[in-house]
């Protein structure tokens, strides 16, 4: 077996309680556990960058859902990219990059066929957990693919800063928008909307209602919606959407700590006479699109069109952290933490 120096232990994310409302440190704990050596048609990873994102929320309760929930008292999983230090697989060598989904973790036993490899000469390795990843993916199918953005629509998008939102209002510009509002939670990203990523109009939703906000980034109206947040912003958008308009409903994370039901939308009905779409989105069923996705934002990012921030936090200890502040809004861009390499 090829094979580089490895611990016989490492640290690993398990989820001890199931939170009611916002997760607290006390429903998870860091346990060192051992490094099990990779069986035939299996690689052993150390894990360089690892993935927190809203969607894991969903996984600590125990309900049934488009992901399984996350087991009581065993390791957690998510998004991870790092370098295999063991293989006993055909096609994979020490040193090889790859993408997988056994992070909140140190190191990684996995079937190489669960792993993909990924160029690390062509970006840097975080960069396959959100702009060349999963994230950048759902962005861009959710508006081609699912809203259909055509040349000359006006695009609304909440949660504009983070990984998802900022991706979104940037395509929609790439693509011909002739309107991109976003919506953010401080007046730091509102900047970076208007600024860096080339938004038309951005606002606080903290600031006032976002009913009114909106009406006045975009008096005309809208014609395509990509809900990240839910709530008020779905509420918000119903309004002032055009006669068929788009929305893609990506996210709902207003409401993934709420311990009541949502607010809204109260005003459905607005959807008959303006013959709207409201669609969900699952990035898992555009996998198809990878390649044209993969190919076109490589382009995108070489040639400078897009702009690309992330939040980084530095060891495992510190992934915890990172997803709780996640659900807060203190990312800007993709959150991401590195382990020492
Ligand atoms: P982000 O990088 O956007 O991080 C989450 C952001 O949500 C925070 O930065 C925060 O920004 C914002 N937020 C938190 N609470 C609220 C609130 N109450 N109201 C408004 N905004 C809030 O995460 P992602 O880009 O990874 O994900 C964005 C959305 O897309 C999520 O809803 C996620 O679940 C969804 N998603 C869905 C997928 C699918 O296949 N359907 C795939 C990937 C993501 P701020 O400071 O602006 O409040």
């Amino acid at each position: 077996m090829a094979e580089q120096a490895s611990p016989t232990t490492a640290r690993e994310w398990h989820l001890v309680a199931r939170p009611q409302g916002w997760p607290t440190p006390a429903d998870f704990a860091l346990v060192e556990a051992p490094v099990r050596r990779p069986g035939p048609g299996e690689i052993l990873v150390r894990n360089e960058y690892l993935s927190v994102d809203p969607y894991m929320r969903g996984r600590l309760n125990d309900v049934k859902s488009y992901v399984p929930p996350y087991e009581l008292g065993k390791v957690m999983d998510g998004g991870a990219v790092g370098r295999v230090v063991a293989s006993e697989a055909e096609g994979i060598e020490v040193g090889d990059a790859v993408l997988h989904g056994l992070g909140w973790r140190e190191y990684a036993t996995l079937d190489a066929e669960r792993a993909v490899k990924v160029d690390a000469q062509a970006a840097p390795l975080s960069y396959y957990l959100g702009v060349l990843g999963m994230p950048g993916l759902t962005a861009y199918a959710g508006l081609l693919a699912v809203a259909d953005l055509k040349p000359g629509d006006s695009v609304f998008v909440s949660g504009a800063a983070g990984a998802v939102g900022s991706l979104v209002g940037q395509i929609a510009r790439l693509k011909g928008a002739s309107r991109v509002v976003g919506s953010a939670g401080s007046a730091e990203k509102v900047a970076k909307l208007t600024g860096d990523y080339g938004f038309d109009a951005a606002f606080n939703y903290k600031d006032g209602p976002v009913r009114e906000q909106l009406e006045k980034a975009a008096p005309e109206g809208i014609d395509v919606y990509f809900d990240n947040v839910g709530g008020d912003h779905l509420e918000a958008a119903i309004h002032s959407l055009n006669a068929h308009g788009r929305a893609v409903l990506c996210g709902a994370i207003a409401q993934y700590n709420a311990t009541e039901a949502p607010a809204g939308p109260r005003n459905l009905a607005l959807a008959i006479g303006k013959r709207l779409r409201l669609e969900g989105l699952l990035v898992r069923d555009h996998a198809a699109l990878q390649p044209q996705f993969t190919a076109e934002m490589a382009g995108w990012l070489r040639d400078g069109s897009i702009s690309y921030d992330e939040t980084v936090t530095e060891g495992v200890e510190s992934a915890l952290d990172a997803f709780i502040d996640l659900l807060r809004g203190g990312n800007t861009g993709k959150m991401v933490v590195r382990l020492a390499s």
